[in-house]
């Protein structure tokens, strides 16, 4: 049996097989012990974990371990890695989450993209949302498909300058989607691993399902460095159901970057009063149970054409706010 220092050598000198890069430069051994009876037990952290890739790891380090350098056994675990390579840059992930459909979870992942794309962010959104994929139709995109590279990446169909992946682009028609668990499963991990994002791509963005289920739990383990936004209306109900969703996201280990109350009030052009049409409070109240910064108020109406509201609107000014408020709190 080889002593430790040479075992940890050996190991770190393996390449993680998505960063394509030695563990020692990725810092990929988080854990090495040798228990007594020589059984080694490690915690590797990888870029990217389910895939293939790192079944043909677990192959290379058992045979490493056991059949060169002569221990009788080895306890794995797999972790993934946020390691960002000199000279690549880190993409931010956004979740938006809400506890309940119909709030504006759609509308506010879509116009806050299109926000951070005119302050010269590239960004990207994923339809996370596979019970109801609207990102597109806002985007007016319904019929676009993905195209492949060689790798059998997908490249995403792009509109005013933003790139998206919904599961939109996978269904026909209108018919009603009934996903199960491992199907669910797959869609999603695609969405993550099988995506090649314009190469500069700054921000990407994840239109959640409502609620707290097993999506939430996919994306934690697909991407445990997303951070949520919580969204919310004035209403006393809605933010209850909000602030269960931002409990049940931080529980599972995502940062909270802030909330974001949507449908505040109507803007009475005659006084220019504010009507609070749907109440009051319901933003504040989550931001204060979750100790996180109430972001943006964003107020009823629609845009003058389409569902984007633009620079020269004036809830485009307050998505452009937005945005730069969220650069802030996470670059
Ligand atoms: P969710 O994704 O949470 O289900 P959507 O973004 O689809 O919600 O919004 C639900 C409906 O409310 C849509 O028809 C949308 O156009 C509308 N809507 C969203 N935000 C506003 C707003 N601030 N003012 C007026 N209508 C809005
Ligand atoms: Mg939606």
């Amino acid at each position: 049996m080889t002593n430790y220092e040479t075992l940890k050598k050996e190991i770190e000198a393996l390449h993680d097989p998505y960063f394509e890069k030695p563990l020692s430069e990725t810092k990929g051994l988080r854990k090495l012990v040798v228990g007594p009876t020589g059984v080694v037990n490690v915690e590797i952290a990888l870029k990217y974990i389910d895939g293939a890739k790192e079944q043909a790891f677990r192959i290379e380090l058992i045979k490493k371990v056991k059949v060169e350098l002569g221990f009788p056994g080895i306890k794995m675990e797999f972790v993934i890695n946020d390691y960002v390579p000199a000279g690549e840059k880190k993409i931010n992930y956004i979740g938006i989450a809400s506890g309940k459909g119909g709030v504006g979870k759609s509308t506010v992942t879509a116009n806050l993209a299109y926000a951070l794309t005119r302050i010269g962010k590239k960004v990207g959104i994923i339809d996370a949302d596979v019970y109801g994929a609207s990102i597109a139709d806002i985007y007016e995109i319904p019929n676009e498909k993905p195209t492949g590279t060689s790798e059998d990446l997908m490249v995403p169909p792009k509109s005013k300058g933003v790139e998206i992946i919904s599961t939109r682009f996978f269904v026909e028609g209108d018919k009603p989607v009934m996903w199960r668990g491992p199907m669910l499963g797959k869609l999603l991990h695609s969405y993550f691993y099988g995506v090649e994002w314009d190469q500069a791509i700054d921000y990407v963005l994840i239109d959640l399902p409502p609620g707290t289920g097993d999506i939430a739990l996919d994306i934690q383990k697909l991407a445990p460095q997303t951070k949520m936004i919580v969204v919310t209306t004035p209403h006393i109900n809605a933010s209850s159901v909000a602030l269960k969703a931002g409990l049940g996201a931080r529980q599972i280990g995502h940062e909270i970057v802030g909330v974001v109350e949507n449908m505040s009030y109507y803007l009475n052009t005659c006084n220019n009063k504010r009507d609070y049409v749907f109440g009051t409070g319901g933003g504040k109240l989550v931001s204060q149970k979750l100790g996180v910064e109430l972001i943006t108020e964003i107020p009823l109406g629609l845009p003058l054409k389409g569902s984007l509201y633009e620079a020269n609107e004036p809830t485009g000014k307050i998505y452009d706010e937005f945005a730069k408020r969220l650069i802030d709190l996470v670059e």
